[in-house]
Parts: C-alpha cells; structure tokens; sequence
C-alpha cells in the first residue's frame, strides 16, 4: 500500500459494534478516530434541551440559528481510555448514549441542514487524511473516494443483546425488546431517508460480525490489508 496516509470508512447498521471495530482500526494504523454518530447525537441533544422537538418540531429559521452556534469536539477521558464528545464545550458523553437522545435521533438527522453542518465538519476532520470515521453515509457521501470501505453488519438479535448489556453496565434501566424495537426502527428510519440514507456503496466490502470476536475482526481487516497490499503491488 502506498506510502500515504488512508482514508477509511466504516458504515453500517445500528449497534452492530462499529465504533469498535473502527476505534480498533485506528489503532493498528495510529489514526484519528471519529465518531460521526456522536455528532449527530451531539446536536440531538441541543436541540432537546432547547426543547426544540416538542409538538410539530423546529422551523427552519431555529436550526439554522442553533446550527450556527454549535460546536462539537473530541477530547481523551480523563482516564484516556476513550475519546468524549463535547457539545460547546460541556462534556456531554454519558448524555448522548442515553435512550433518549437514542430515540430522537434519526429524526433530527433526517435534516438537510444538520447533515450539510456535520458532512462539513466531518471533511475538515479528514482533511489530513489518516483517519477512521463510522457512521452511516461515510463512504457514500462523507468521503466517496476512501480508500477502504466497510459495511459492518450484524443480526438484529445479536445487535439488540450488545447494545442491552453495554446499557445495563453503565447501569440504565432499559428493557432488551425497547433496545430492539429502538435499533429496528433507526435502521429503517436511515435506510429510507431523503437526505444521505443508510446505504453499502457499490464499492464497500462487507463484514457481517454476528458471531465474530474483537480479534477474529481484527484478522478479517489484516486480511483485507494484505489483499489490498498485493492488488496494489500488481498493478
Ligand atoms: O452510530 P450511532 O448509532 O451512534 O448513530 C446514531 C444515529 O445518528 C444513527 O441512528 C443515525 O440516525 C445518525 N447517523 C447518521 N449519519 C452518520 C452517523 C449517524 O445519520 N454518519
């Protein structure tokens, strides 16, 4: 592979352990990671705490207005373990892993507007290329020419358990059929949006992870290094 640095997409249904897997990646590279459901998450939560998705929602005006004063960022936990998402600058990670920012969120990012800010963001965050970035439309829209595309998937019942034992940990109350209920209905919320909908782009390689270990993902994705290695050499 050349020597410049990557680009590499990861794309994918709900909880099926992208940012993981993508976190994992930009490790054994030594990339930035990026988290971009975090973001739309982040403005999720604006919005709900100025009480914008009450009744028939916001106009157009008050996005735009609450769009231009947001500021999203990423900063190391205090035990360096993990990167938090900050939303001008309060620290808002535990907030927007919750289940109710979980349930408002395909709807907020069904916006036009709110996808151009976070697309605008995301490219500048790519801009020096070396980076990992999970989400839903990273290698169809995000960055159409990535060098390596994934689409990551999992069964609905495998997904549904990850993401209960993952709330039930940090000591949620919740229920495994609302967690299953809820991951459905954000896949067909995303699959079926105008705006950038969850799709595999034509040239992603698919990685269905029902059944496979941390490390046995990690085997598939030096696998497909080398494949790519040795595709680039004979050329
Ligand atoms: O990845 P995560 O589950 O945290 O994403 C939360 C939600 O953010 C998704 O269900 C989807 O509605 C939205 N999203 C998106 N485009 C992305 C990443 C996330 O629309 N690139």
């Amino acid at each position: 592979m050349n020597e410049e640095k990557l680009v590499i997409a990861v794309d994918g249904h709900s909880s099926c352990g992208k940012s993981t897997f993508a976190k994992a990646i930009a490790e054994r590279m030594g990339y930035l990671y990026i988290d971009s459901g975090a973001m739309y998450r982040a403005v999720t939560l604006a919005f709900m705490e100025k009480g914008m998705l009450a009744g028939t929602g916001p106009d157009q005006e008050s996005v735009d207005r609450l769009l231009g004063k947001i500021n999203i960022s990423f900063r190391p936990s205090e035990d360096g373990g993990r990167s938090d998402t900050y939303l001008n600058g309060i620290n808002v990670e535990k907030k927007i892993r919750g289940m109710e920012v979980a349930s408002n969120v395909s709807l907020v990012s069904k916006s036009a507007a709110v996808r151009r800010k976070m697309v605008a963001l995301q490219r500048e965050m790519g801009r020096d290329r070396g980076i990992v970035m999970d989400g839903r439309d990273i290698g169809t829209v995000v960055f159409p020419g990535a060098d390596i595309k994934i689409f990551l998937t999992a069964s609905a019942g495998v997904r549904a358990q990850r993401r209960y034992r993952e709330l039930t940990g940090k000591g949620e109350d919740v229920s495994l059929e609302n967690i299953r209920e809820n991951i459905l209905q954000r896949d067909l919320t995303d699959e079926n949006r105008k705006e950038s909908p969850l799709r595999k782009a034509p040239d992603a390689v698919v990685l269905d992870n029902s059944y496979m270990t941390p490390a046995q993902q990690m085997d598939w994705f030096e696998a497909l290094l080398k494949e790519l290695d040795s595709r680039a050499t004979k050329k």
